[in-house]
């Protein structure tokens, strides 16, 4: 398990628009934290930086004290499980596409897995691309549906730190809460940083933290209100 580290960190994608100014956030090794906030605040950009998607530009990300600007992006890839609120699925059965990366796992840990993220019904199936037609064994994915194929990777992986982009958006309540369970134990003793709005998966972590966006954040400032820190 391994800790993670955000200190005081700066990005922005474009000049003079920054989307995080000195954020700081620790996970110690094996906690779960849920990251909320509004939409366009910048969480999404956060697990982007831990995977290095793109580098920060000012502070640091760290995992077990180490900057993970000296880490390789494909070694970053076998540590982070990370489960993108758009996943791309392999030219592969869903089967395949879940046990993609983990080499140990048995074929009855890839069912299991898809069973609790509630894509069994499918996944002997081809996955269809997004713009090839539909072959007789195809089967075509929702965004919701690749996101548990994703989500049920991320289960059989081994990787030491996960990561879930709204792993359960678009679902009905049942489903959802079926699915939280299903986050809750395949990330036991994991170190787990979620972004989500869904207040059932918020209840299952360890802490949660509050994102603003940074506009808000300086409005207030100005008006003489207290900094958030
Ligand atoms: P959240 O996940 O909280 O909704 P994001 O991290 O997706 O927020 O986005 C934060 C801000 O950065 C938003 O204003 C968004 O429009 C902008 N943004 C996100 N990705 C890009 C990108 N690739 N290029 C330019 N701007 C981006
Ligand atoms: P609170 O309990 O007050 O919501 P949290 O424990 O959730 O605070 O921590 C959120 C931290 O992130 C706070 O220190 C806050 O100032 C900081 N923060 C919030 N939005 C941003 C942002 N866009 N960029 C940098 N730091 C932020």
């Amino acid at each position: 398990i391994q800790e993670v580290r955000f200190d005081g960190v700066g990005f922005s994608y474009e000049q003079g628009h920054p989307v995080l100014r000195d954020f700081d956030l620790c996970l110690s090794a094996g906690e779960t934290v849920c990251l909320l906030g509004p939409s366009g605040a910048g969480k999404s950009t956060i697990l982007h930086l831990l995977l290095r998607l793109y580098d920060v530009d000012a502070g640091a990300v760290r995992l077990d004290g180490l900057d993970v600007r000296d880490c390789e992006r494909h070694s970053l890839r076998q540590r982070i499980a990370f489960v993108p609120q758009d996943p791309w699925l392999f030219d592969a059965s869903v089967a395949e596409n879940i046990a993609f990366g983990a080499l140990e796992a048995t074929r009855d840990e890839v069912e299991e897995a898809g069973r609790l993220a509630l894509v069994d019904e499918f996944v002997h199936d081809l996955p269809q691309g997004y713009d090839t037609p539909l072959g007789e064994d195809g089967v075509r994915l929702s965004g919701g549906q690749r996101r548990r194929v994703a989500l049920a990777r991320a289960a059989v992986s081994q990787a030491p730190i996960v990561l879930l982009d709204e792993p359960t958006a678009s679902l009905d309540p049942v489903s959802s809460a079926t699915v939280v369970q299903a986050i809750r134990t395949a990330t036991l003793r994991r170190t787990v940083l979620i972004v989500t709005h869904d207040e059932n998966l918020a209840a299952i972590a360890d802490r949660v933290v509050h994102l603003s966006k940074l506009d808000d954040v300086t409005d207030h400032a100005k008006k003489g209100g207290e900094q958030n820190a």
